[in-house]
């Protein structure tokens, strides 16, 4: 039956077929089934967190795929932990860097004060911000040994220290230890330290409390003592220029103020009564004869003779708004806001009277002197045509038979 044999040929190809693909499916199966620890070790590593690098036993059955990850746990090991060391390199250097910046900055600070005070102003307010908003206090010593409180930010701390005390002789000594301040009030981290002037003398206390952290670190006081070595330069720097801008407004001999303090001042008191409106007088007085004193008495008695004269204008003008200066050898000058011609004139009078009573020439005769007054605004407006009218004055109470008071007209 020649037509039996294509549907013969087509039953058993499809039957090859059939089983061709059972086979081809349970060749699949198979496959996938030893495939799984593979892929499951894949799985894992494309999941991979460092975290999940911290579980160090993979959880996976088959002993290849866990030796195998179990090898690339040890593999990657070394670079965790050099991860480790960066991140923490990384906290130190930003630590350093933070406090190298807050050391620049308050230098900065240091160095656009002139005042002591305000160096201590500028320390207590750059330390109170380097620690976040710590509270923070200096005091310094008093006479008496006693440690007076200058300067405190976010807290409130004792006005005054016995330097007996047992915290402050510890803290003084250079070893604030454990020991807890008297006057903290609760259990609260404080960290203090001696502050120092340029020589290393001690001379106050500096100390810092916290709400915020559990305690102060090794580092914190190193940093501390690094912030006061440099306040010391700037507070003997500060101490420095006050001395000496002290000193180039005084007269050395009388204690008066000297010319350059009266040039100055001068210009202010002008500067004052033309806005005002209010009359500003001008006393010049220069000793009688003075010479004469120096060449009978010796030098030496010519300038005790000088220094109380000094006295006696400091005495005699009583207002605060008066100031008085050595403006020459035996000249001297009264500079009086807020005041008249009559006055002025009252007060040279005064002067005057009293230099001439005062007899203390080492043979008990008097000194006199003769005193020159110019008025603003009457008599000028500005400094140069104001001195130039009371020396005329003057001039004019010389020649006039001297120990006499004549005001410009
Ligand atoms: P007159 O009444 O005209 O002012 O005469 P006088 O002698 O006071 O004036 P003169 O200008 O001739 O002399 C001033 C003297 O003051 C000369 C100088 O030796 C003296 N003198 C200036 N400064 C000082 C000082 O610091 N100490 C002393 N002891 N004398 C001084
Ligand atoms: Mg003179
Ligand atoms: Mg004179």
């Amino acid at each position: 039956m020649p037509f039996l044999e294509p549907l013969l040929a087509a039953a058993v190809l499809a039957g090859a077929m059939l089983a061709l693909l059972a086979a081809g499916l349970a060749g699949y199966r198979l496959a996938r089934r030893r495939s799984a620890p593979q892929r499951s070790a894949l799985r894992i590593i494309s999941e991979l967190t460092p975290e999940g690098l911290k579980r160090r036993t993979p959880a996976i059955a088959d002993k290849l795929a866990r030796a195998a990850l179990t090898r690339l746990w040890a593999l990657t090991d070394p670079v965790m932990t050099r991860q480790r060391q960066l991140l923490e390199q990384n906290g130190e250097l930003q630590r350093r860097y933070g406090q190298a910046r807050a050391l620049i900055d308050l230098m900065a600070e240091f160095n656009q004060v002139m005042q002591p005070a305000a160096v201590l102003d500028r320390l207590s307010f750059g330390l109170s911000r380097f620690f976040a908003g710590d509270g923070v206090a200096i005091w310094i010593r008093a006479s008496q040994g006693h440690f007076e409180l200058a300067v405190k930010v976010a807290e409130d701390f004792p006005t005054s220290l016995n330097p007996h005390d047992r915290w402050v002789a510890t803290v003084m000594a250079g070893d604030a230890g454990l020991l807890l301040p008297f006057w903290l009030d609760r259990e609260m981290p404080c960290m203090a330290a001696p502050l120092l002037d340029a020589q290393g003398q001690r001379i106050g206390i500096v100390a810092l409390t916290s709400r915020r952290r559990p305690a102060y670190t090794v580092e914190d006081g190193a940093f501390l003592r690094t912030v006061i070595g440099h306040a010391a330069m700037a507070i003997q720097n500060a101490t420095l220029y006050q001395f000496i801008d002290t000193l180039s407004r005084i007269d050395p001999l009388t204690g008066l103020h000297n010319r350059r303090e009266f040039d100055r001042l001068l210009q202010q008191a002008l500067a004052a009564a033309t806005q005002s409106g209010q009359p500003l007088s001008l006393i010049m007085a220069d000793i009688d004869h003075f010479k004469q004193v120096n060449d009978r008495f010796g030098h030496q008695e010519g300038d005790r003779g000088l220094q109380q004269m000094a006295r006696l204008i400091q005495q005699v003008p009583r207002r605060a708004t008066d100031a008085s200066f050595r403006i020459g050898g035996e000249e001297f000058a009264i500079l009086m806001g807020d005041t008249d011609k009559a006055g002025a004139v009252d007060v040279s009078e005064t002067l005057r009277g009293v230099t001439e009573g005062a007899k203390f020439l080492p043979n008990g005769e008097a000194m006199t002197v003769s005193l020159g007054i110019a008025t603003f605004p009457a008599d000028g407006r500005d400094a140069a045509t104001l001195i130039a009218m009371a020396d005329r004055a003057l001039y004019q109470a010389k020649a006039g038979g001297r120990n006499r008071v004549v005001a410009a007209a």
